[in-house]
């Protein structure tokens, strides 16, 4: 496995890659991985010739006073597990090189980021999407791999790379969950053990409505009630609870069989978690 710091560097091997008709998948995450980010390396394993994972703490995703600063990082514990997942390839580039003085270029999606996290995290978005773009701009991969834990994520960078021309495979990887069903996600790692026991609420209320749905009960409003009954008395704030159309990411009334997305937001101390469910 090889470690790569300098963008001109991993896109010059990239692109020679690619000459030698090599085909490359890309995983991008901000490192602190987990078995989510461990399952998206395995799923890039089975379909590339080349497998690179990159590992940024984004700061223009970050709001003014969100956890930029105090997000967990482990340089060599991420480098063992990228390493056994059979990573070829670890680019972990620093934030001057990304965003030299005098950076100046953002790409923002519009619609898809207009609800859920686009709402409470007003800039989170666009520089999601400006890191990736740059990230893909520099591994040059046929596929790319995203987590559908982070639903909106993934919707509004297929909708980047479909309005953009990428040539690119966006490949959405289902929400690989802890034993009792709590998401994994780094920030997990920031709760103490009552907080780990609230965040099950999570997961508890979106099952609890998809038995719901399941035994004929498809009233959002019924749904949405529900669901806030679950949470509201395990967390200390809601940021939202909610329904929408899942490929479109826009409001919805009525249940739409297999495209209707409930997405939540909470938070559970100072930690925001967020979990999702397409029924
Ligand atoms: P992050 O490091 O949190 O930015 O995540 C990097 C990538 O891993 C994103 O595509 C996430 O959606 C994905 N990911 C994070 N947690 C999980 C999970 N529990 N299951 C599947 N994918 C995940």
């Amino acid at each position: 496995m090889r470690v790569i710091n300098s963008p001109q560097k991993i896109q010059q091997y990239c692109l020679n890659l690619r000459r030698r008709g090599k085909t490359i998948a890309v995983v991008p995450t901000m490192g602190a991985l987990h078995d989510g980010h461990v399952t998206l390396l395995h799923r890039a394993r089975k379909k590339a010739d080349v497998v690179i994972l990159t590992i940024f703490v984004n700061p223009t995703q970050f709001g003014p006073k969100e956890d930029f600063k105090k997000y967990p990082r482990d340089h060599w514990g991420d480098l063992a597990k990228a390493k056994s997942a059979g990573t070829d390839i670890v680019f972990m580039p620093e934030v001057h090189e990304i965003y030299p003085p005098g950076y100046q270029t953002y790409v923002e999606v519009t619609k898809a980021t207009q609800e859920l996290c686009g709402a409470s995290r007003p800039t989170h978005f666009k520089g999601v999407t400006t890191i990736v773009l740059k990230l893909l701009n520099l591994t040059q991969p046929h596929f790319a791999f995203f987590g559908l834990k982070d639903y909106q994520q993934y919707c509004v960078i297929k909708k980047m790379v479909e309005d953009l021309n990428l040539p690119i495979e966006v490949i959405g990887v289902p929400t690989v969950r802890e034993a009792d069903g709590l998401a994994m996600s780094s920030r997990n790692q920031y709760l103490d053990p009552q907080q780990r026991k609230n965040a099950l609420c999570l997961y508890r209320g979106l099952q609890k409505v998809k038995e719901e749905i399941k035994g004929g009960n498809t009233s959002i409003q019924n749904l949405l009630q529900l669901l806030k009954k679950e949470i509201e008395p395990e967390v200390t704030q809601i940021d939202y609870i909610t329904c929408m159309e899942a490929d479109t990411i826009e409001p919805l009334k009525i249940y739409k069989p297999k495209n209707t997305l409930f997405a939540l937001a909470v938070f559970v101390g100072k930690t925001r978690l967020i979990d999702n469910m397409v029924v």
